[in-house]
């Protein structure tokens, strides 16, 4: 049967040539997109441009801003088929990089890494799938109709290219996490639950990362569980903690406190407004105490960060490192301003309470805010705290989250390590 195809008006094939992996409603010519109202969502089409030259193929979902997400594009006259093989060759070239990565010195040292992510959506030429894996487990988050409409044989493939690449029976289980918010743009209902082998055990399910042990809730955690894309931002600030008076903000479960305890910090302060999340990180930093110095001091509590810097200020409190790892302040277009804002705030607090010559790691994960943008904020929140900051290292998302060329919105999260010297006076 032949598939349906979608046209292109005059002069939009630029961005589909170039190998984007989306098509907006306005790049579609009008009679076309409305031909293809009633298709499934997630149906697949071809894209032809408006001579009616077939370029590529991709799903479409007719109730998306984003109408189409594609999967290929032609390089012949031949067919291609979006079937069981096409799936798992992606998913297998995917899986591949990543055991590559968790064998690599970059990925965790003497193969103490077992965690990561293993499909980062758009970059893995798989729009609208991750897959994380955390331990022994799998985690998948589909965010996309075209991808819900085939999730079985997504099962099946990850079943198969864990097997190959991470050895039979190694995976215990695959876990669904299909509760984004963004699923509602595509129609899509929230969606959670064991889609094939064990549940996951209650008391977490432990991901190793660079020698240190995560306990990870997989069913109630945030996102899939656990933030690997701060992987290589922990290592920077556990490379910097020795000796020193440590406060993280945006806990979380303690990824950088841990990291910070195992360089050798003196004293790691956490901070996060959800409960459950600092329980957690005093149950990470319990279970990797063994690797801490001697003597050395943890305290977590709940709390609001702009609140608790604003405390931590008049207290006369001062750190020699402070985490800046705050959640997504701009989720459109219309919040970018308040979120600079935002970050300016924290950013301004948080240099006031560090030591001469102390530390500053400071993130930014909302996409829509560039990193020269955001170092221009963190620009004037050190005018504002008159001290001169200096960049020492651009930090960015780690290595299990690639960025193509081609989509570079998949380059979300930005931040700067940087040192903060002496007030300006
Ligand atoms: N640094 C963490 C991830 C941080 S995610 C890691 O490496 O694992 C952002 C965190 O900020 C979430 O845990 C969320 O609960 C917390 N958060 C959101 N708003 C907050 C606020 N106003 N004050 C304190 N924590 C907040």
């Amino acid at each position: 049967m032949p598939r349906p195809f979608l046209k292109l008006k005059p002069g939009k094939e630029k961005p589909v040539l170039q190998r984007h992996p989306w098509i907006f409603s306005g790049a579609l010519d009008k009679l076309s997109d409305e031909q293809n109202r009633d298709l499934d969502p997630g149906t697949i089409v071809d894209v032809l441009d408006h001579r009616g030259h077939r370029l590529a193929f991709g799903y479409y979902n007719h109730r998306s801003q984003i109408r189409c997400r594609l999967l290929h594009w032609y390089a012949g006259p031949g067919d291609v088929e979006f079937d069981t093989e096409f799936v798992f060759q992606r998913i297998d070239r995917a899986f591949k990089s990543r055991a590559e990565l968790l064998r690599s010195s970059s990925g965790g040292s003497n193969s103490s890494t077992d965690s990561a992510r293993l499909i980062h959506a758009e970059a893995d030429l798989l729009p609208g799938l991750i897959v994380d894996k955390i331990g022994d487990f799998l985690v998948l988050q589909i965010l996309t109709a075209g991808m819900a409409r085939v999730r079985d044989l997504l099962v099946e493939c990850l079943i198969r290219a864990s097997q190959e690449h991470f050895g039979t029976g190694q995976t215990k289980g695959i876990y669904e996490r299909s509760d984004e918010a963004v699923r509602k743009l595509e129609g899509l209902e929230q969606t959670t639950g064991v889609l094939w082998g064990q549940t996951p055990s209650e008391s977490g399910v432990i991901a190793r990362e660079n020698g240190m042990e995560f306990i990870v809730d997989i069913a109630r955690g945030h996102k899939t569980g656990f933030y690997f894309d701060q992987r290589d931002s922990r290592q920077a600030v556990r490379d910097w903690s020795a000796g020193a008076d440590v406060l993280n903000t945006f806990s979380y479960t303690g990824g950088f406190s841990v990291a910070a305890a195992v360089g050798g910090a003196r004293s790691v302060l956490s901070v996060d407004i959800s409960e459950s999340a600092v329980e957690l990180c005093r149950d990470n930093m319990a279970r990797n105490q063994a690797c801490f110095v001697a003597g050395s001091h943890h305290e977590s509590f709940a709390g609001d960060v702009f609140e608790v810097l604003r405390q931590l200020n008049q207290d006369g409190r001062q750190f020699d490192l402070v985490v800046l790892d705050p959640p997504k302040f701009a989720q459109s277009a219309a919040h970018v301003d308040r979120a600079c804002r935002g970050y300016k705030d924290i950013n301004r607090l948080a240099m006031k309470i560090i030591r001469p010559g102390g530390f500053l790691a400071t993130f930014s994960c909302s996409g829509l805010i560039s990193s020269d943008l955001f170092q221009k904020v963190v620009f004037s929140a050190a005018l504002d705290a008159r001290r001169h900051v200096q960049i020492i290292q651009n930090l960015s998302q780690a290595l299990c989250h690639p960025v193509l060329f081609s989509f570079p919105e998949g380059r979300y999260l930005k931040g700067f390590l940087c040192r903060v010297l002496g007030p300006d006076n």
